[in-house]
């Protein structure tokens, strides 16, 4: 058993953990996003939608108000192009709309490129580290003294195992992925004595999603789990109940 399933083993969430929390996810409109900010609001939570595709923000809160979880909000924000500015009114507009913010799930990524540090292209890897590591960066920095309003809040990176082990081909993404991590762990240390914020990462492994089939398009997509299997481990770090009580965090986990 891995130390995941070993935090998950006795893991039983009653079906109201997030009630009462907003919780901002980044790339809610595709992929794991899509399933953890449904999932967010399955258990209560009032999720934000952040993403740069209105037509897919809106398809996943028209699936959250169809189950009859509460309403959720969106904003979009392409972290390509967005400027300071953009960022700070993104955090003006949750202020004014609710006051503080209990969750911070960074989930929007690019792949990039698959090919060799020698052929890699400058354009693409400027790109890739703009949304990749800036954006998680400006938007964590925007929303801190929202976050620090929150009773118990939580912020959550994506990571990927060529984060913590380079390998070839992986290019900027792995590079990304590796100072995510140390993003984490530096902001989770700067927090650990002075705030009530948990600050961790999750790996989720290979999952069918759009990204994974880019990256392995030789795969059987039905051999891959699907997001859904994700949800106890993101559900489990956003429940400020579990981080508080068993002080997590700095902590980086594989699904
Ligand atoms: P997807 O490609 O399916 O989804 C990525 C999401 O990020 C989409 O909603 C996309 O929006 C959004 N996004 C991309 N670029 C931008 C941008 N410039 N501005 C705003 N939003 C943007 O990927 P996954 O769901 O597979 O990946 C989710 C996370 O999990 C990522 O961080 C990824 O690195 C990580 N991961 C995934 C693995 C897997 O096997 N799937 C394995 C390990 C890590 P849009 O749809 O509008 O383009």
């Amino acid at each position: 058993m891995n130390s995941t399933e070993k935090l998950l083993e006795h893991y039983h969430p009653s079906e109201n953990c997030l009630n009462d929390t907003i919780i901002a996810v980044t790339g809610a409109g595709d992929g794991i996003g899509r399933v953890i900010a449904k999932a967010y609001a399955q258990y209560g939570a009032t999720v934000i939608l952040l993403g740069r595709t209105v037509a897919k923000l809106e398809a996943t809160y028209d699936e959250i108000e169809a189950a009859g979880y509460k309403q959720a909000a969106i904003f979009v924000i392409d972290f390509e192009t967005a400027t300071e500015s953009e960022y700070q009114q993104l955090a003006d507009t949750i202020d004014e709309n609710f006051g503080r913010l209990d969750g911070l799930l960074h989930n929007a990524a690019l792949l990039g490129e698959i090919t060799s540090i020698a052929n890699y292209s400058i354009a693409s890897w400027q790109r890739l580290m703009t949304v990749n590591v800036n954006a998680p960066f400006i938007l964590t920095k925007k929303c801190l003294p929202l976050l620090q309003k929150s009773p118990q809040a939580s912020i959550i990176f994506t990571g990927s195992s060529v984060g913590l082990k380079g390998r070839a081909y992986w290019g900027a993404y792995a590079m990304s992925k590796a100072a995510l991590e140390n993003l984490m762990q530096t902001l989770a240390d700067e927090l650990a004595t002075t705030s009530n914020i948990a600050v961790n990462s999750i790996n989720p492994g290979g999952t069918r999603t759009q990204m994974r089939a880019s990256a392995f398009p030789a795969e059987d997509p039905q051999k891959v789990k699907p997001a859904e299997s994700l949800t106890p481990l993101y559900l489990y770090l956003m429940d400020s109940n579990n981080t508080k009580a068993n002080n997590i965090t700095g902590q980086q986990f594989n699904a």
